[in-house]
């Protein structure tokens, strides 16, 4: 294998400079696949040269976790490590940055017990809560990034010998991460400082509803009340400005879960958990989905629009231009990070509470009254393309055009 290694010095870089935005004195908590250990230690060292107090990694390795499905026992699966949990989050508590390393196999455990992998979730996802609450909430920086793991690279180009797969997700990581420039760290001040206009227009323009136009899709996405919308850079309630994904395209909001109306198609396919789900088409009254039909995959979407009651309504939208540099790579990622920034999107399930005026004195009442949705799942899909027109309906009752043919007006 043979990733270009300056590139990878310039995304550890990054990483830490925009990324997480490393203080001085600040620990960091970095979790990240074995495999990406070249890409780690480059980042411990921009770490420690940038002042860190502390750097503490912890490695997942896929055979480890395939021993637990093969060989535990069942309690097992209903158990985690809450003692390892808690101390991450008194870490968090302490001011502890976090960066998190994605590249794992989408299809990990794919062969294993779904009823298994679904206790498991339970178990992490519960004893996890009090660390994951203070990422959500963003009581501290901290950012995602990726490394180009051989069998994701497979996944995404199974015709190719894994070294030439490896060498060119990481070439598509480096392009859409913005890190092949001479100056990554200005090329995302730039991209920050663009997002961040188009975030305050429409924050400005209070839009009740937007309006999408396109082949098989005329739908009115009705905003929630009180709704933000966000992109880009984030300062967190530690005061520091962070980028918590690399990449970052999107600017996104709340809709408002029962004021949802018409017809959509996608326009790229839906990864969930490793199976593909093309060509969906769904129709909403009211904010739920009352019909739906895919041309591969149905059965699974019927599956997760019945997970529970806010399955069927929306939690997310969100404007991806078509030029955006991950679109333009053509590529179907397998992962939510990357294909979520190919195209504009909307997400069944949970809503984000920071996509709301002052979000941070919000309780799930006050949320679901403003029409935040509540669900257990957030499953995001493509419905952008250079075909989408959308407009804005302003407090007036006015249009206002914010996209045509899938680019900013
Ligand atoms: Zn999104
Ligand atoms: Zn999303």
């Amino acid at each position: 294998m043979d990733i270009n290694n300056q590139n990878l010095q310039k995304l550890a870089k990054l990483s830490i400079s925009r990324g997480v935005n490393l203080q001085k004195g600040q620990d960091l908590i970095i979790t990240a696949p074995i495999e990406s250990i070249p890409l780690v230690r480059l980042i411990v060292d921009e770490g420690y040269k940038a002042g860190a107090n502390i750097i503490t990694t912890f490695f997942t390795d896929p055979e480890i976790t395939k021993s637990r499905f093969k060989f535990a026992n069942d309690e097992s699966f209903d158990r985690s490590t809450d003692w390892l949990f808690n101390g991450i989050a008194e870490a968090f508590n302490n001011n502890t940055a976090r960066m998190a390393i994605t590249g794992d196999d989408p299809m990990l455990l794919s062969e294993f017990n779904q009823d298994k992998i679904s206790r498991l979730n339970k178990a992490t996802s519960k004893s996890y809560k009090p660390a994951r609450e203070k990422i959500t909430q963003f009581e501290i920086n901290w950012s995602i990034i990726s490394w180009p793991g051989a069998s994701w690279a497979k996944k995404v180009f199974p015709d190719l010998k894994i070294d030439v797969a490896q060498e060119k997700l990481a070439d598509a990581i480096f392009k859409a991460s913005r890190v092949l420039s001479e100056n990554p760290i200005l090329e995302w001040d730039n991209h920050n400082s663009f997002l961040k206009q188009k975030t305050e227009w429409l924050n400005n323009k209070n839009f009740s509803e937007l309006h999408y136009f396109g082949p098989g899709t005329n739908l009115k996405i009705g905003l929630a009340n009180e709704h933000l919308w966000v992109g880009g850079a984030t300062t967190t309630q530690n005061g520091i400005t962070c980028n918590p994904n690399m990449p970052s395209e999107e600017v996104f909001t709340t809709p408002h879960a029962y004021k949802v109306n018409g017809e959509v198609c996608s326009t790229k396919p839906l990864s969930y958990q490793g199976t593909l789900i093309e060509d969906i088409r769904v129709k909403f009254i009211d904010g739920k989905i009352v019909e739906a039909d895919s041309k591969k995959g149905k059965e699974l979407l019927l599956k997760v629009l019945d997970s529970d009651e806010g399955a069927r309504r929306l939690g997310e939208v969100a404007l991806v231009p078509h030029s955006s540099p991950i679109s333009q790579t053509g590529i179907t990622f397998y992962n939510t990070l990357f294909d979520e920034n190919a195209a504009s999107h909307i997400a069944l399930g949970q809503c984000y509470s920071k996509c709301f005026k002052n979000y941070t004195k919000l309780s799930k009442k006050d949320i679901k009254e403003r029409g935040g949705n509540n669900s257990m799942i957030h499953i995001d899909w493509m419905i952008g393309s250079n075909q989408i027109d959308i407009d804005g309906i302003d407090e007036n009752g006015n249009s206002v055009p914010v996209f045509r043919k899938g680019e900013w007006c």
